[in-house]
This record gives structure tokens, sequence and C-alpha cells, in this order.
């Protein structure tokens, strides 16, 4: 395989438990560079932990987790915290509830990771913070409070926050599920223009009409395990197995 063509990201054998509760039941997943992968299943598949897994936010029991160009980390071994932050920095997180500090303002948000975790330099922050905002067409909230704002604007911040640390890799748990239906569509339209623009994605979302048309792939979670994964043309409408075709009737 060409380095062209090999994966931004593979996931190997990822188990992780909560006590007894084997949440995930080994996973395997590849993603590559520009594609958006979508994750459906019922509620407590293990969508959320995998997210959570790749991000460095929970540490799976096993598996292999590797960024083309590293780190490649394996859970089954002793974890380091250089693995760890290396992991993190490949990927940022957006949110179910947007997690915005209600004590910063729209701009501080934005820029508090780029600052604190990075290192970078508060007027380059700055400055990227208010190109990523006017791209979502939220520059005039620059000095607003998230208190003051939409859930759909606050979660347009919360994906800009995301962009800002410059990720190679973006995650998204459900990130339109805490919204007033009317304020879905303006979500679901950065999204897209996200993927447009050749962002790697990895999304979590019950929208399966934004599936059909955004995703490169759709994997189906139940109890821990990838049940079934396709093109959304294949899988939403021809799913092969029962349990698939049971979850996609429950929603359509
Ligand atoms: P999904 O995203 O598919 O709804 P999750 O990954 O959120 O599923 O959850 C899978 C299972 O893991 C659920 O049974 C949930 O209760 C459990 N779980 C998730 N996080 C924790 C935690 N921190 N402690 C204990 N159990 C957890």
């Amino acid at each position: 395989m060409s380095p062209v063509d090999s994966p931004l990201l593979k996931v190997g054998g990822l188990e992780k438990s909560f006590g007894a509760n084997q949440v995930l039941a080994g996973v395997d997943l590849e993603v590559r560079r520009g594609d958006v992968l979508v994750l459906i299943g019922p509620s407590g598949s293990g969508k959320t932990t995998v997210l959570r897994c790749l991000n460095g936010l929970e540490t799976p029991d096993a598996g292999i987790v590797s960024f083309e160009g590293g780190p490649t980390v394996d859970f089954s071994a002793k974890v380091t915290r250089v693995d760890r932050t290396a992991l993190r920095d490949r990927s940022a997180m957006v949110f179910q509830h947007h997690n915005l500090f209600p004590h910063l303002t729209v701009i501080q948000n934005v820029i508090e990771g780029p600052v604190q975790a990075h290192g970078v330099r508060k007027a380059d922050a700055i400055d990227r913070a208010e190109a990523l905002l006017a791209r979502v067409g939220l520059a005039e909230k620059r000095d607003a409070y998230p208190s003051e704002l939409s859930g759909g604007q606050q979660q347009r911040v919360g994906i800009v926050r995301a962009l800002a640390l410059q990720p190679q890799l973006l995650l998204f748990d459900e990130p339109t599920s805490a919204l007033d239906p009317e304020l879905v569509g303006e979500v679901l339209i950065v999204l897209r223009e996200l993927a447009d623009e050749g962002w790697t994605m990895v999304i979590v979302t019950h929208e399966l009409g934004f599936a059909r048309e955004v995703a490169d792939e759709v994997l189906f979670f139940d109890e821990g395990v990838i049940v079934e994964r396709g093109a959304p043309s294949e899988l939403l409408r021809h799913p092969k197995k029962e349990r698939t075709r049971r979850f996609l009737d429950r929603l359509l």
C-alpha cells in the first residue's frame, strides 16, 4: 500500500469494560484521510466510548490505536503519558452538549485550547479563531457569552473550538441530538462543509439522511462490536444483517 492510500487511523481489537460491563468487545476500524465515517447503533452499544478512547478521554483495556506517522499505542502494554498526549493531540472532539466554558466569551473559549494546551501565541490564536468564527457565520458573536447564543450557535462555536486545535481527525458525538429540531439544520450544514473541505471525521449520529449524503462509510454498532459496515447506499438501504435491519426499521 502506498503512503497515499494508507489510512490516517487504524484501530484494532479495541476492548473496554466498566466493571463487569464489557462495552467494547473488539472493535476494528480504519479511517482514510478525508473520509467521513458515521457510527450508528442503539443507545449503549459503545459508539461514544469508541470516540472517547480515540481522544484519550477513556483508556481501553486492550487494542491498538495507530495514526499514520505515529503514535501507535498498544493498550495491552504499558501506555506512557507521552503516548497518551500524542494520541490526544491528533484528534479533537465535539460533544453532544457543547461544553463551552460559561464564564468565557466565544473568542476566549476558542483560543483556550490552542493557547493553554498547544502554546500558540495569543495574537495568532485570536487571528485564527476570528477567521474560523467568520466561516461559520459567527464573527459578530466574538465577544458574546455562551448563554447569549442559541443552541445551534453554541454548537457551531463548539465545532470552531475543535477546528482551532488543528487536529488531523474530528470526532463528533451526537452533535445535533441536544438541539431543538429547527436548529439541527444549521449545524449539519457546517458538518457538510467540513466534509467538502476534506476534513477527516468520525461522527456518531442518528441523522440517517445526513449519513446517506455525507458518509463514505457507515458502521453499525451493537453490543460493543461492529455488526455491519459499508457504503451508506448499501448499509442503510440494503442491510445484510438482521440486527441492522431491525435497528433501521425502528428509526425510519
Ligand atoms: P452509545 O454511545 O452507543 O450510546 P456508550 O459508549 O455511551 O454507548 O455506552 C456504552 C455502555 O457503557 C453503556 O452501557 C454505558 O452505560 C456504559 N458506560 C459508558 N461510560 C461509562 C462510565 N464512565 N462508567 C460506567 N459505565 C459507562
